[in-house]
């Protein structure tokens, strides 16, 4: 599902993940290490004393002071824009990527990637590119021989390819929407047709508009045309701009987006309007006639076009390699595993998925998520300064930069299918993802209800948090407010806002949905998620310090216990939007496996007691059709979900191990 910015602010709990990748163009790579302080001497050491009560734990020491000037050029590394908004694809991920292992050998970690490096790579569909043949044929006497590939046709990403001569129909905004009570297909027979329709929707500039005013409703979204046209039956949708608005604007190549490009099973292009005028010319009507109709009264008025029309369209996936970075820290007992992680790709230079679409500029991501990626190596430093001291962990600890996690937690998952130790060794997960901005010492906790012992060990944790920064100013220079120069000052403890679930967006549900208690660390969304103002000088330098200590401290009381016992967690309300709907139409409580394409849509597990569970949906689960709808990815899933309403009773056909099966669920309200 795309998110919109109309769904999008509501999700307090959004961490990240928003589904559709950016891709990017390329530039060099900065230096890696330009602007590195590089690790503080020895001498520096001595001289900023270790917190003493938490040392005494024994296994234990305090972050330092100076910790917070080497996060914050962490993150500035990282969210140079040199680094081309770490998308994947770009060279500037994979020199994000370099970066990371180099940080890592320097922690005193050993290569866990593939064939003994750090990395561990694997290829994805990043997007599509139009080829040649893509054209429009409008079979009229006086037409032009064919509108080619270029500024009077460009194909949409999720076209299907292929070619089709049809008769044509004008379906208005090809939106069927009950709850607007607004219907262009109504009284209209677009079997075996090509529909031409405009963008956005009726009342577009108008503050008065029923379908909410000036903002879009999902019904704008061109998928949701598509997928709307091909349920009425349609071969093909033609998309043009109305001139009301938009009159003379250049239309766009496909987004070369990853999302963007599963099929939704009909051809499907967008026209200038010379083009569209051409197909209406023989009904005697024109495109601004036909727009100005509709706006008028708000109503539909679709008609049947006398000419047919040839569309074909070529569409090829483009693919890219791309990398989790992996650096392991042996225990002494080989039999078990503990796992901390954080995503280090972004949005490139913009794509569905950011908040800023009209922009092109890095998306940098200093939040999101250069400052998990910082905590997490703050917490390599620490544990591996003490193994090379002779002080090793009980557990072998596997810290992991994912990739592909804005394309849908591409690359935990597939950590997942391929891990570096063994899943059934590894006893817990710990990810951090945007825990750069903290404010009024507010931490959010996601997973305490994945393991039975994880209330307390996170109460626990934030009572014994090693102390010493609240004399770190915002710039990361030491600001002693009390005791001798240098020495640390008590801080408060974090306020921890709890959640129990683990299924979230972002990489820790990969583990969880494989039966692995999970913790997630969260300083809260803010104005510049997902845009290109993300940038590292709007980091709280010593809260993510703090954060990285929380985090060291979680991991060495998970090592210092017995194995956690996993339990399933209650689902939360507010992460409903990953689990189908996007805010809109009703809820069946199911978890789609972010990693399944197309051939339906793949469920990592149910929501405990929602209406998917009682019906006898679970996790294994195909779902290829939702009340009579097609289902062959997660749009289609969407657009199914949204178009109907709560209370209503609904079958749903699953493929289970090989057969159909049936099942009747009665949707809910979104709890
Ligand atoms: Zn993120
Ligand atoms: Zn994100």
């Amino acid at each position: 599902m795309t998110i919109t910015r109309a769904v999008l602010p509501a999700a307090a709990l959004a961490a990240c993940l928003a589904w559709g990748p950016a891709l990017a163009d390329t530039q060099p790579a900065a230096p890696a290490s330009a602007h590195l302080p590089g690790r503080i001497s020895t001498e520096a050491l001595k001289m900023i004393p270790v917190d003493q009560a938490y040392a005494s734990s024994g296994w234990s020491e305090s972050f330092l002071a100076s910790d917070s000037i080497e996060a914050k050029a962490y993150v500035r590394t990282l969210a140079n824009p040199a680094w081309d908004g770490r998308g994947v694809g770009t060279k500037g991920i994979d020199s994000a990527a370099t970066w990371i292992s180099a940080r890592m050998r320097a922690a005193h970690l050993a290569p866990g990637g593939d064939k003994g490096g750090w990395l561990q790579p694997f290829e994805i569909t990043t997007g599509v590119v139009a080829e040649a043949p893509c054209r429009l044929e409008v079979q009229r006497a006086g037409a032009p021989p064919a509108y080619e590939l270029g500024a009077a046709l460009q194909p949409l990403g999720f076209s299907s390819n292929g070619r089709a001569k049809a008769r044509v129909v004008f379906a208005g905004y090809g939106i069927s929407a009950p709850a607007y009570r607004y219907d262009d297909y109504a009284g209209i027979d677009v079997k075996d047709a090509i529909v031409l329709v405009l963008t956005q929707e009726p009342g577009e500039m108008d503050s008065t508009s029923r379908f909410d005013g000036n903002v879009n409703t999902p019904y704008a979204d061109l998928r949701t045309k598509a997928i709307n046209a091909r349920e009425h039956g349609a071969l093909g949708m033609i998309v043009v701009n109305g001139p009301r608005y938009h009159a003379g604007e250049p239309i766009r190549p496909p987004a070369t987006d990853g999302g963007g490009y599963m099929s939704s099973g009909l051809l499907a292009a967008q026209v200038g309007e010379d083009a569209a005028n051409a197909m209406l010319s023989g009904s005697g009507r024109t495109l601004a006639s036909a727009q100005a109709a509709i706006e008028a009264d708000t109503l539909p008025h679709s008609f049947a076009l006398p000419d047919s029309v040839t569309l074909t369209v070529n569409l090829r996936r483009t693919r890219a390699t791309t990398s989790n970075v992996i650096g392991i820290l042996p225990g002494r007992d080989t039999t078990r595993t503990l796992v901390i992680g954080a995503h280090y790709d972004h949005l490139g230079y913009g794509g569905p998925s950011s908040l800023a679409p009209n922009s092109h500029e890095a998306h940098v991501g200093a939040d999101d998520n250069a400052s998990g990626v910082t905590a997490m190596l703050l917490v390599a430093e620490k544990l591996g300064r003490k193994a090379a001291r002779g002080q090793r962990p009980t557990h072998t600890i596997v810290f992991i930069a994912f990739t592909g996690e804005e394309m849908g937690l591409v690359g935990s998952s597939h950590y997942t299918d391929e891990p570096a130790r063994p899943l059934e060794s590894t006893e817990a997960m710990l990810n951090m993802d945007m825990v750069g901005r903290l404010r009024n010492n507010q931490l959010q906790v996601m997973g305490t209800g994945t393991a039975v012992e994880f209330d307390t060990l996170v109460t626990m944790a934030n009572a014994a948090r090693p102390l010493g920064f609240a004399g770190v100013d915002e710039n990361g220079w030491s600001r002693p407010k009390s005791g001798a120069a240098g020495e640390p000052v008590a801080a408060a403890h974090f306020k921890l806002s709890r959640s129990a679930d683990g299924y979230g967006p972002s990489d820790h549900s990969s583990f969880y949905k494989k039966g692995i208690p999970v913790l997630f660390l969260f300083t809260g969304s803010h104005p510049d998620y997902h845009r290109p103002s993300d940038t590292w000088d709007k980091i709280h330098a010593a809260g993510l310090v703090r954060v990285a200590s929380f985090a060291a401290a979680l991991m060495e009381s998970l090592d210092a216990r017995p194995k956690p016992t996993p339990q399933k967690a209650k689902a939360e309300a507010t992460q409903g939007r990953i689990a189908g709907g996007g805010g809109y139409g009703a809820y069946l409580g199911t978890i789609p496996d972010y990693m399944q394409t197309e051939g339906g849509v793949l469920l990592s597990g149910v929501r405990n007691g929602g209406p998917a569970d009682q019906a006898g949906l679970k996790g294994g689960d195909v779902i290829v059709r939702f009340d009579g709808i097609r289902v062959d990815n997660i749009y289609d899933y969407t657009f199914a979900l949204r178009s109907r309403k709560p209370g209503q009773d609904v079958r749903i056909t699953v493929k289970r191990d090989g057969k159909d099966l049936d099942l009747v669920a009665t949707l809910g309200r979104r709890p």
